[in-house]
C-alpha cells in the first residue's frame, strides 16, 4: 500500500486502508468493548462470530481457526483419513490448498481444471481415483463457485470425503446455495484481502456434522473443549476474540461488499473487448469476484502497459503448484498444462470495495488500447 488514493493518477491493485474506512467507526467501537471485557481468547466475541458466520452460512456449526490453511489442514484431521491416503486437490489453486493435506499426512493427487471456469474439472476427477483415495478438495477459485452437483455426485459414487476450499468464497452460491454447505467439512479464511477480511489471520471451518464438529473444537485447541481436559491430540489454532469482534462488524456487510464487487464485474464485462478472455458466467452460479481475471497470450506487456498508465495488477498466480520448487520430488509427476496455461496467461484486475465504477472504465479503457 504505498500513495493514497487522492493520486488520481494511480489506481492500486488494493488498499486495505481504503477498503476498510467505511468500518473504522464500528472498529474502534467493538475494539474498545473487546478491550473492557479483558477476555482475549475464545469468549463471547468468538462465539457471537461463530453463531453469526454459521447462520450466514447455513451451516449447522462454525468453528473459529486461526487462518485459513488451518482451516483446510483441521478439517482434513478431523475427517480422520488413513495416514498416507490420497486426496485429489486441484492444480489449479494457491498453495495453501496443497499444503493442508501434507500437513494432514496425506498424499496430494493433482486434478486439471476446466478451462472456462478454472475450477476443477468435474469430469476428470473419476480417472484420478484410485483404491488408496479417500477425500477430495475443491477451491471456489476467485471467487467463483466449482459445479457441486456432478463433484458430489463423484465423490458419492466413490464414498470420498469433501472438503470445500472457500477462501474465495464467501457469499458465493451453487443454485442458490451458499458454498461451504456442500462437503463434509468446509474451510474459509479471513486474511486481510479475502471478501470477508479481518485486521490479522483468521480462518473457519464450518460443518452440519455434530461429531466432526466437535472434534475439529478440540483439534483448534489443544484437543480440549474442557478447560485441562485433553481428548485428542490437538494443535493452538484459535480464532482470536479482537478478530473475531472485527469480523462481525464487517460480516454484515459482507452482502453489500458483494454487491459492490459484482457491480463492478459487470463494469469490467461490458466495457473490455472480446480480445481478452474474460470470468466465465455459469447460470448455476454466483461469483461473488474475490478476482476478477482476464487472459491474454501477452500477458506481462499488457501487465507492463497497463503499470505504464498508473494501473496496478496483480497475477494469481505466477508459478503453478507443480513448478514450485518446495513441491520438487513431493508431488507425483505429471504436466498439467492446463494449469500451466492459465498460470501463464492470467491478469488480476484492481476490483477492491473502495474502487469505483470510474476507476474500472479507466482500467477497460487503458486495457482495450493495448
Ligand atoms: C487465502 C487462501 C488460503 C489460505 O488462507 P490463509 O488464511 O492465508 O491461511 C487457502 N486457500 C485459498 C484458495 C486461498 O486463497
Amino acid at each position: 500500500m504505498t500513495t493514497s488514493s487522492k493520486n488520481t493518477a494511480t489506481i492500486e491493485y488494493e488498499n486495505l486502508r481504503e477498503a476498510n474506512l467505511p468500518f473504522f467507526e464500528e472498529y474502534e467501537r467493538i475494539f474498545r468493548s473487546v478491550l473492557e471485557g479483558g477476555w482475549f481468547i475464545l469468549g463471547k466475541a468468538v462465539q457471537e462470530f461463530e453463531r453469526s458466520f454459521g447462520s450466514y452460512i447455513g451451516s449447522r456449526h462454525c468453528i473459529g481457526v486461526a487462518n485459513g490453511l488451518d482451516a483446510i489442514t483441521l478439517s482434513l484431521k478431523a475427517l480422520a483419513l488413513p495416514a498416507g491416503s490420497e486426496v485429489i486437490v486441484p492444480s489449479n489453486t494457491y498453495i495453501a490448498t496443497i499444503l493442508s493435506v501434507l500437513q494432514a499426512d496425506l498424499k496430494p493427487i493433482l486434478v486439471e481444471p476446466d478451462i472456462r471456469t478454472y475450477n476443477i474439472d468435474p469430469n476428470l476427477i473419476e480417472a484420478a481415483i484410485t483404491p488408496k483415495t479417500r477425500a477430495l478438495i475443491v477451491v471456489h477459485l476467485y471467487g467463483k463457485p466449482c459445479e457441486m452437483d456432478p463433484i458430489m455426485a463423484v465423490a458419492d459414487r466413490h464414498q470420498l470425503k469433501v472438503v470445500e476450499d472457500c477462501a474465495q468464497s464467501h457469499g458465493a452460491t451453487y443454485k442458490g446455495r451458499q458454498t461451504g454447505t456442500f462437503g463434509h467439512c468446509n474451510a474459509f479464511s479471513f486474511y486481510p484481502t479475502k471478501n470477508l477480511g479481518a485486521l490479522g489471520d483468521g480462518g473457519a471451518v464450518t460443518t452440519d456434522d455434530d461429531e466432526l464438529a466437535l472434534t475439529v473444537r478440540r483439534l483448534r485447541n489443544y484437543g480440549s473443549d474442557k478447560k485441562y481436559y485433553n481428548e485428542i491430540i490437538g494443535v493452538n489454532s484459535r480464532l482470536d476474540e479482537l478478530q473475531a469482534a472485527f469480523l462481525s462488524v464487517k460480516l454484515k456487510k459482507l452482502d453489500t461488499i458483494n454487491k459492490h464487487k459484482r457491480m463492478l464485474a459487470g463494469v469490467y464485462d461490458e466495457r473490455l473487448k472480446d480480445d481478452f478472455i474474460k470470468p466465465f458466467r455459469h447460470p448455476d452460479c454466483s461469483d461473488v469476484f474475490h478476482i476478477y481475471n482476464i487472459r491474454h497470450p501477452k500477458r506481462d506487456q499488457l501487465r507492463e502497459h497497463l503499470l505504464k498508465h498508473g494501473i496496478k495488477t496483480d497475477i494469481h498466480y505466477p508459478v503453478p503448484p507443480h513448478k514450485q520448487k518446495a513441491m520438487a520430488g513431493i508431488l507425483p509427476p505429471g504436466e498439467y498444462p492446463i494449469s500451466t496455461e492459465i498460470h501463464a496467461t492470467t491478469l488480476s484486475l484492481p476490483i477492491s470495495f473502495y474502487h469505483r465504477k470510474e476507476d474500472l472504465e479507466r482500467v477497460a479503457d487503458v486495457a482495450n488500447a493495448f
